[in-house]
């Protein structure tokens, strides 16, 4: 895929991404190339992610594919948090999200983490993310290495104890917080309300949580340990500095996350790593913006959730959603709506029916990217993807490219196939239910589903099933959406 040598390289666009640790938009240089380093904070997994959460992985993953198509090699890591994750995660407080589950399901709790981690990366699998060239580390297989760094920030002087646990003390960290400073100072103006008194800032946090406080002899945790400070567990934030740097080193190119995350999570992982390590954590901070449902944050808290599961029920297509997501910048909120991705997946069945129609081969028989496409096109193509991941101008690209009448028509396939690539989208066993309007159906037909709808109106169900047999006789099947009917072939 790198398309590096077919440019000369002093057309090259650099790579550059919008770093939130410097709030600008940068060259992107790894430490030791072409190796590239990458942290992706994954899913807490008690529930299924949806489709908001998933967002945050398209973006990795489209982020990886435009790492890779520059000529790097990508050693990406995404955590599974299986404890530690609070349902009050920005001051340590509030059940186990895990451990809250598993007695909702009557399970133990890694029967709840195997369950949806094995969804999870299925869900992965659907939206074209392959599994098999990322590590996916579990935070309960990495106490020893969370024990480690506490031990190591304990030698440093910048840990003090209080009733339920050992805590970080951020006015020992360099310029804290080095993400997110707007939201730490709404943390600092709400601190009236902040429960341990003990802490001495607000945005101090636990490092390890006591199972049993001096004052609250709580329940036994399902999931719990031995530590030099007591039973416990470890706090959110620990594990992905522990992991990141087990994994990639203590300083990492690339750590993504979604926007909610900059802080206290990715400020507080900053905090810990460099206090321990006395070296820059990562290099380049990305976030991907929120995925909203009716004017709020998807969460799967508010329960105002869909899942990957839901969208194939109703006919949508994992690849159709993926593709919808990038027709918008990564750093732009969206708002999930059904019917513009189901006019996504529309256009994608044009477009596969269009490449089906357009030759594989030249003259010569070349059949590559790299020889078949244009100089002028991969130059604009690479324009796109390393201007912080314009994947917007990318899938207007592809309609573009159909539409240029100098091209010849393996020039044509292969440069869409290229942005395809660059995108994550194989269209290869794409079908989505191709959806064909009433007015389109043949007239007997529409006929036929006219006098249908009004067997339903006047509440004939025997007669509207019936004529929806005799419709799927005719060739049709019948979809009753919101919007109305609409039609399939059998
Ligand atoms: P969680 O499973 O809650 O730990 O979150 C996994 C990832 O999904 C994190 O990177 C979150 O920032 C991200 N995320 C959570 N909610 C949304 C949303 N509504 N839209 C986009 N990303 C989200
Ligand atoms: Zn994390």
């Amino acid at each position: 895929m790198p398309v590096f040598d077919r440019i000369l390289w002093y057309h090259f666009p650099m790579l550059t991404l919008y770093n939130d640790l410097t709030n600008k938009k940068e060259v992107f240089e790894p430490l030791d190339p072409p190796r590239v380093t990458m942290y992706n904070c994954g899913p807490t997994v008690y529930h299924y992610a949806h489709i908001g959460n998933l967002r945050s992985f398209v973006f990795a993953d489209t982020l990886r594919r435009a790492l890779e198509s520059n000529g790097y090699t990508v050693d990406q890591v995404i955590n599974i948090t299986d404890v530690g994750h609070l349902t009050g995660d920005t001051n340590d407080t509030g059940a186990d999200k895990i451990e809250a589950q598993a007695k909702r399901e009557n399970k133990t709790a890694e029967e709840i983490a195997q369950f949806y981690t094995d969804a999870f990366l299925c869900d992965l699998d659907h939206l074209g993310i392959d599994r098999n060239t990322i590590r996916f580390p579990m935070a309960t297989a990495h106490i020893d290495q969370q024990i480690e760094l506490i031990e190591q920030l304990e030698k440093k002087g910048v840990t003090y104890a209080t009733d339920d646990g050992i805590y970080f003390d951020t006015s020992a960290a360099e310029n804290y917080p080095k993400l997110g400073t707007i939201q730490a100072s709404g943390l600092q103006a709400g601190a009236r309300v902040e429960e341990n008194k003990q802490k001495r800032q607000p945005a101090d946090f636990a490092l390890w949580k006591f199972s049993k406080t001096k004052t609250q002899q709580s329940e036994k945790r399902l999931q719990e340990w031995n530590s030099p400070w007591g039973v416990g567990f470890p706090g959110w934030h620990l594990e992905c500095s522990a992991m990141a740097i087990q994994y990639l080193g203590e300083t990492i190119d690339i750590h993504t996350g979604g926007i909610d995350l900059e802080f206290p999570h990715h400020a507080n992982e900053i905090a810990q790593s460099e206090c321990a390590t006395g070296k820059p954590f990562a290099r380049y901070w990305l976030h991907s913006e929120h995925l909203n449902l009716k004017g709020a944050k998807m969460a799967k808290s508010d329960g105002n959730i869909i899942t990957l599961q839901d969208l194939i029920q109703d006919g949508i297509h994992p690849l159709s959603y993926r593709y919808w997501l990038l027709t918008a910048h990564y750093r732009s909120p969206i708002t999930f709506d059904p019917e513009a991705v189901l006019g996504t997946q529309r256009a994608l069945e044009r477009l596969k029916t269009q490449l089906d129609q357009l030759p594989q081969k030249d003259t010569e028989g070349n059949t590559k990217t790299d020889t078949v496409v244009p100089e002028a096109y991969l130059i604009k193509i690479t324009e796109a993807i390393n201007d912080d991941l314009d994947t917007p101008t990318l899938t207007a690209l592809i309609w573009e490219t159909l539409k240029d009448t100098e091209l010849t028509g393996i020039a044509e396939r292969y440069t869409v196939e290229y942005i395809l690539d660059l995108l994550g989208i194989d269209l290869a066993d794409f079908s989505g239910r191709e959806s064909i309007g009433i007015t389109e159906l043949p007239p007997e037909v529409a006929e036929l589903a006219q006098e249908r709808e009004n067997a339903r109106a006047s509440k004939d169900f025997d007669r509207a099933d019936k004529l929806r047999a005799d419709i799927k006789q005719a060739g049709y099947e019948i979809h009753d959406t919101e919007t109305g009917p609409e039609f399939t072939h059998v």
